[in-house]
């Protein structure tokens, strides 16, 4: 039996996501490029994928290109807008605790002569929009700064993020890799110019994901090859995992509040039972401004990588940090970035609910977190 707590690092696929993915497997193998009957059936399946996947961050179908996963989306975003925009600035903000595929597309960018402004946080994982106005320069071409993070499930406030943006003529993205599915996007209403999202956060199969691109905004591709994507990514398409994902999305859409309330039941039923028996426990991130299913704690004096290993003979599922560090034994640079002693951030464990959780299942997770204090 599998205690799956760790839905920030990857989902389950929802069944009706791989029925619809099957056909795509099997007789309808066609490549979307060909012009006879399958291949077009093909290219069909995956315009109308396009569109649910449109939908739910109502932006328009011809603003969406198909990716491989959330971090080749973010590599678009900032080295596209980087290559395309450099005769206008050098100057790109994000934030420290955006996911690596951000920072170290960052990296990268600064090795080429760029500038990259990394925006503190507060003790609450907030980014400070005064900050954020002193850092723009009549160089700062890219503002990207992500949704809601991987680690305490801190929302940002995109909003005023984009307006801020906006007003500097500057063009806005943001990671929604964990905010997509759990959290209502808007990004007409919101202002937002472009958004990553990846498939296996939201029930999707892993290896998908999409790129949100405004119309009208111009960016370099880094695939070169066929025509795919309106020639801005090169590549046969994954057929069966972008239907996969165009129906995840539909499915989040149209469930995204039932969803929302559950998991943020399910996220305080653990936390307010817990804290009833282990008083040692500091939570870290905001707690107005949080993805419903996340909870990131530190138990005082606990070894978070030990207690993963202890509740792993039991089948739980957990996470110290995000799926991307584990291995590492460097304190995680989000709970760093929020003031965290090396010791707090040592003792720190991420559980991240979904759907398939029941409030059962956290009766035997919280037991067996407290049998290991005692112990
Ligand atoms: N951005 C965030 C906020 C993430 O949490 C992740 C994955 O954990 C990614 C990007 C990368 O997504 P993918 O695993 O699809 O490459």
């Amino acid at each position: 039996m599998i205690y799956y707590f760790d839905n920030a690092a990857t989902t389950k696929i929802k069944p009706e996501v791989l029925n619809a993915m099957i056909p795509y497997l099997s007789k309808e193998y066609g490549n979307p490029s060909s012009l006879y009957s399958i291949g077009r059936n093909a290219k069909r399946a995956i315009e109308d994928a396009r569109e649910k996947v449109a939908k739910l961050i109502n932006a328009n179908k011809n603003e969406i290109y198909f990716t491989s996963c959330g971090s080749e989306s973010d590599n678009t975003a900032i080295k596209g807008i980087a290559y395309r925009y450099k005769g206008k600035g050098n100057h790109i903000i994000t934030s420290k605790i955006e996911h690596h595929a951000i920072l170290e597309s960052c990296k990268d960018l600064e090795k080429k002569g760029f500038k990259i402004t990394y925006l503190n946080v507060n003790e609450n994982g907030i980014v400070d929009l005064n900050e954020l106005e002193e850092s723009i320069n009549d160089k700062t071409i890219l503002i990207s700064i992500m949704f809601a993070n991987n680690e305490i499930g801190t929302i940002q406030p995109i909003e005023k993020i984009a307006k801020i943006a906006k007003s500097h003529n500057i063009i806005f993205h943001t990671d929604a890799v964990q905010a997509a599915g759990n959290i209502p996007i808007d990004v007409k209403d919101m202002g937002i110019d472009m958004l990553s999202i990846s498939g296996h956060k939201i029930n999707a199969p892993k290896g998908v994901g999409a790129l949100y691109v405004k119309q009208g905004i111009e960016f370099d591709k880094f695939m070169n090859g066929g025509h795919q994507e309106r020639n801005k990514r090169a590549g046969t398409e994954n057929l069966a995992e972008i239907v996969g994902f165009g129906k995840a999305c539909e499915i989040a859409k149209n469930n995204i509040e039932n969803h929302n309330k559950y998991l943020k039941e399910l996220r305080d039923y653990f936390i307010s039972e817990l804290m009833k028996t282990e008083k040692n426990i500091k939570i870290n991130g905001s707690m107005k401004n949080r993805l419903p299913g996340n909870m990131n704690i530190s138990i005082k004096g606990v070894d978070a990588t030990k207690l993963l290993l202890e509740l792993d003979k039991k089948g739980i599922c957990i996470s110290t940090g995000s799926a991307c560090n584990s291995g590492e034994t460097t304190p995680s640079h989000v709970l760093t970035a929020i003031g965290l002693k090396s010791d707090d951030a040592k003792s720190a464990i991420r559980v991240t609910f979904g759907e398939n959780n029941t409030k059962e299942e956290i009766d035997f997770l919280i037991e067996n977190i407290c049998k290991y204090i005692k112990k």
